[in-house]
């Protein structure tokens, strides 16, 4: 693991890590409170009473360190150790952590590293892959599942809670963010919420939803029309479903992100949409559901294989509907491996 932090140790003598996400990918320490500081020689886990015994059990190879105040425990680390420069995460920091550990460790400097830190997780091992296929599987009978039960009538928030409790019922400890099933023009809102509206003949249904096994979170969107769906409904499924499939044969190892990006918007764009596609075209997931590398227009990233990133582009046009198709690949050599199985072709109910 060590290994991983290569590139900061050549301008760093230490790597501190906060986040719950990055203290289990190192460590093994599931239990997301305290710190990990790992330098050339030594690899320290700070947390409380609480998570002593957990944090023994998980964290193979590290020293458990139990304190109260892992702030003043890392100064007094860093200082009795003569450590000069270490990496953190400045996206995982409150301003009152981080004052208070540069005023006790006022010899040392510490060097925002969030992207550099966040890279590490880019490529995932078998065992990681394993995970995150099991979680998007999970994500594929729930979406079988529910099919049965979207109707007329049915709420929102019900469909919502119904994936959700599928989701927990198979094996999942949580979702992996707050679920999406919008209906009618709700679904031109990207990330819109969950309301009492009934679903109604002539709807766009749309579901965006994720669960975590063993960690790890899987995330798809299938949208859906209530009934027979009208000829624009059709075009701009159409043509999302199009640009989804340009999206996922342009993922492949060496390609650059913003690439994929591209072609899956020019196509969109070509379509007469491309005003109403606004976000980027997928993200990468793993122990989030939002990680590095990003497929939008603005990523310098280049895909390696074992990289797992959504795909999903979307047309939403306020006032009327919209339309999202996401699926959760794994690169590989010359392509990419699909791990969401369930149908895209337009499904009326
Ligand atoms: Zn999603
Ligand atoms: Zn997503």
């Amino acid at each position: 693991m060590r290994k991983k932090f290569d590139g900061l140790f050549e301008k760093c003598d230490g790597v501190l890590l906060t986040s719950s996400h990055n203290m289990r990918y190192v460590s093994g320490f599931s239990g997301g409170e305290g710190a990990v500081l790992i330098t050339k020689k030594h690899q320290l886990l700070l947390t409380d009473s609480r998570y002593t015994e957990q944090a023994q059990t998980e964290a193979k190879g590290f020293e458990v360190v139990e304190t109260n105040d892992w702030i003043k425990e890392t100064a007094d680390f860093l200082g009795q150790n003569g450590l000069k420069a270490v990496a953190f995460e400045d996206d995982r920091f409150s301003v009152a952590e981080y004052n208070k550990l540069k005023e006790l460790a006022s010899e040392c400097e510490f060097v925002a590293s969030k992207t550099e830190i966040g890279k590490m997780r880019m490529v995932k091992t078998a065992e990681e892959l394993d995970k995150i296929r099991r979680a998007e599987e999970i994500g594929c009978r729930a979406f079988e599942y529910i099919l049965d039960y979207i109707k007329p009538g049915v709420k929102e928030r019900d469909l919502a809670l119904e994936i959700e409790y599928f989701m927990r019922k198979n094996g999942a400890s949580g979702t992996s963010f707050d679920t999406i099933a919008i209906s009618g023009t709700n679904t031109s809102l990207p990330h819109g919420v969950p309301t009492d509206k009934k679903v109604e003949n002539g709807d766009f249904v749309t579901l965006d939803f994720g669960c975590v096994l063993e960690g790890y979170c899987s995330d798809m969107t299938r949208t859906i029309v209530v009934g027979k769906a009208s000829d624009k409904q059709k075009r701009i499924y159409n043509t999302v479903k199009a640009a989804q499939q340009i999206g996922l044969d342009a993922i492949k190892k060496g390609a650059r992100c913003a690439d994929c990006d591209k072609a899956a918007r020019d196509y969109i764009d070509s379509c007469g949409y491309g005003q109403y596609f606004r976000h980027s075209l997928g993200h990468g997931v793993g122990l989030l559901v939002h990680e590095l590398p990003n497929l939008s227009p603005k990523s310098e990233l280049v895909l390696d294989e074992n990289m797992v990133v959504s795909c999903e582009p979307g047309i939403y046009i306020p006032g009327f509907g919209g339309v999202r198709i996401e699926d959760l690949v794994a690169v590989t050599k010359d392509g990419c491996e699909n791990l969401a199985r369930v149908t895209k072709d337009l499904i009326e109910l």
